[in-house]
C-alpha cells in the first residue's frame, strides 16, 4: 500500500516556511498533496484558483508532489484520496497548543488517520502567511519571505 499524505492548509499565500515543509516530507511518503482547504465563509487574497496555479508552478519539477484542494472536513478528504498521514508544521507552542486537538479529533473522524508533525526550520519559523498578507496590503516587500513566482504576482496586484 502507497504511504499518502495530505498536507493541508489555506495557502493564502504559500510561503518559504510552507515550501521548506513540503520538501522535507516528500521523502518520507510515496506520494504528498499540497491540498488547499476552502471555507466558503473566509474572505482570502487570492483566489482558489490564483492559490492552485501557483502552487502548481512552485512544485512542478518535485515529482511526488500533488496538487489539490477541497470543501469541508479535512479528514474526509484525506480518505477520499486514499491518505493515511496528515502533515502539519510546528512553528511554536501555539501551533502545538492548537494541532493537538484537532488531529486527535481527526484521527476519530478518519479512522487511524495519523498526523505527523514536522518543526518549522529556524529561519523560517517566523513566516506566517497572515503577516505576509498585511505586508502585502501595506505595499511592503514580501520578496524574503515567499517562492519567487508568488513575489512576481502578488508585486503586479492591486489590493
Ligand atoms: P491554515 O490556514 O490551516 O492555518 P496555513 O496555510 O497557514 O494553514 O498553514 C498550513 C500549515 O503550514 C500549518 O500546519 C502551519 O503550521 C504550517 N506552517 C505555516 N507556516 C509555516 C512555517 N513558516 N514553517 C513551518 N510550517 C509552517
Amino acid at each position: 500500500m502507497k504511504k499518502i499524505a495530505v498536507f493541508p492548509g489555506s495557502f493564502d499565500p504559500i510561503t518559504v516556511g510552507h515550501v521548506d515543509l513540503v520538501r522535507r516530507a516528500a521523502p518520507l511518503f510515496d506520494k504528498v498533496i499540497v491540498a488547499i482547504g476552502v471555507n466558503s465563509q473566509k474572505k482570502y487574497l487570492l483566489s482558489l484558483e490564483d492559490r492552485l496555479d501557483l502552487l502548481e508552478s512552485v512544485f512542478k519539477k518535485d515529482k511526488n508532489v500533488e496538487i489539490g484542494h477541497y470543501e469541508k472536513l479535512t479528514a474526509r478528504y484525506c480518505q477520499k484520496v486514499g491518505a493515511e498521514f496528515l502533515i502539519r508544521g510546528l512553528r511554536n507552542a501555539s501551533d502545538f497548543d492548537y494541532e493537538k486537538t484537532i488531529s486527535q479529533m481527526n484521527s476519530v473522524l478518519a479512522d487511524g488517520l495519523e498526523s505527523v508533525f514536522l518543526i518549522a526550520t529556524p529561519k523560517y519559523s517566523h513566516i506566517s502567511s497572515t503577516l505576509v498578507r498585511e505586508i502585502v496590503k501595506g505595499g511592503g516587500d514580501v520578496s524574503p519571505f515567499v517562492p519567487k513566482a508568488i513575489a512576481k504576482k502578488l508585486s503586479k496586484m492591486k489590493f
